[in-house]
């Protein structure tokens, strides 16, 4: 039966459509739920600002309650679809062994290959226009990863998975390396159930934490998070938390690592995800010798380039500061011992104390 330009559309049909559509697309699932959230969505929302675990990122608290009201973000919304993607490139070295390797330097899996909000919203946007095409008018708009939208709780709601301990989405069968989007639209889709949690006693999640983050079940405070820590906070790592980042200098997978339903995670079909540049197993002291221009070029495309020049320098000089110490640490630190600018300058000095040199 089709659902196509009908004035009265058949809509558990056309979801059905929009769920093939989405594996087409390379979607692993799409699932459906109504655009609002219960109260206790705001009202977790609300604790969690007035905690402050928001740390810098004031867009949360700017945006306030309109994360859990969709219908706000789209005139008329009624249904949200939530997508998975997944990320992990099979080809990717062991995170553990990396994570081992005082001298390597630890880049989140999801983050070893293109910009995943461009390819996912691209995907979404290819969504939404077989979706323009089929029914018509079509109120809509897409998100991944965008402020304004509270898409673990919606894609919970909707039974993609559901919120782990780590805040994150699960899922039972396909564990959490995903990325999520959503299309929020003014259709009456017929909305999926949402799924049981499956984390039961474990804490798996909440003990390996390396930075004690995840401050109480389903709560973490950014501040403390080393994903935060090292992409959104502008400023340097705090030095309290410096030595527990250990050769963490983009993101952190652990909590994730740690979960036992990641034994069942899904690499991705998706070559923009694959692994460039060899980023899955490349040394701290290699990335802190690219030059500016060398940084620009490689991480064109790449989530990391977001995040600036000076900032990663940062962030790979507190790794150096946890390495093992070696005549070519110490080099390649006293080399920038002096950089002018003191979100690198700082850091790398701290990184020399902690080798035992006073750079003078
Ligand atoms: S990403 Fe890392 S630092 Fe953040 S909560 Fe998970 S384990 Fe902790
Ligand atoms: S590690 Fe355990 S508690 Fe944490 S998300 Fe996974 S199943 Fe839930």
């Amino acid at each position: 039966m089709q659902a196509s330009n009908s004035e009265n559309p058949n809509y558990p049909e056309l979801v059905r459509q929009i769920k093939d559509w989405a594996r087409e697309l390379g979607f692993a699932d799409a699932r459906i739920s109504r655009a609002e959230l219960p109260a206790e969505a705001g009202e977790r929302l609300v604790a969690w600002l007035e905690a402050g675990y928001h740390g810098e990122m004031d867009y949360m608290a700017r945006h306030g309650q309109l994360r859990v009201r969709p219908a706000e973000l789209v005139p008329g919304a009624l249904s949200v679809v939530s997508l998975r993607m997944h990320y992990w490139p099979a080809e990717a070295k062991s995170s553990d062994a990396v994570l081992a390797n005082g001298n390597a330097a630890y880049i989140s899996r999801y983050a070893l290959g293109r910009d995943y909000h461009k390819v996912v919203r691209n995907r979404l946007q290819k969504l939404a226009d077989r979706l323009a095409e089929t029914i018509q008018p079509l109120g809509y708009r897409v998100f991944t990863d965008s402020a304004p939208i509270a898409e673990v709780a919606l894609a919970a709601q909707a039974g993609l998975g559901w919120r782990g301990k780590h805040t994150l989405l699960l899922n039972k069968g396909q564990g959490s390396l995903f990325f999520l989007g959503e299309l929020v639209t003014d259709l009456p889709l017929p909305p999926d159930e949402s799924e049981a949690e499956h984390c039961g006693r474990c804490t798996r999640c909440l003990d390996v934490c390396p930075t004690g983050a995840i401050v109480e079940p389903y709560t973490v405070d950014a501040r403390r998070c080393i994903s935060y820590l090292t992409i959104e906070l502008k400023g340097a790592i705090p030095e309290p938390l410096r030595p527990l980042i250990g050769n963490r200098v983009y993101g952190c997978d652990d909590c994730q690592l740690a979960c036992p339903w990641n034994r069942f995670a899904v690499h991705t079909a998706e070559p923009d995800f694959a692994v460039r540049h060899g980023l899955d197993d490349v040394s701290l002291v290699e990335l802190f010798g690219w030059s500016e221009n060398e940084f620009k070029t490689r991480m064109a495309g790449s989530p990391i380039y977001r995040i600036g020049y000076l900032k990663w320098l940062s962030n790979i000089a507190v790794g150096l500061g946890n390495a093992p110490t070696s005549d070519v640490v110490i080099a390649v630190l006293m080399a920038r011992a002096d950089h002018p600018d003191e979100l690198v300058r700082e850091p790398t000095r701290w990184a020399l104390a902690r080798h035992g040199v006073e750079p003078g």
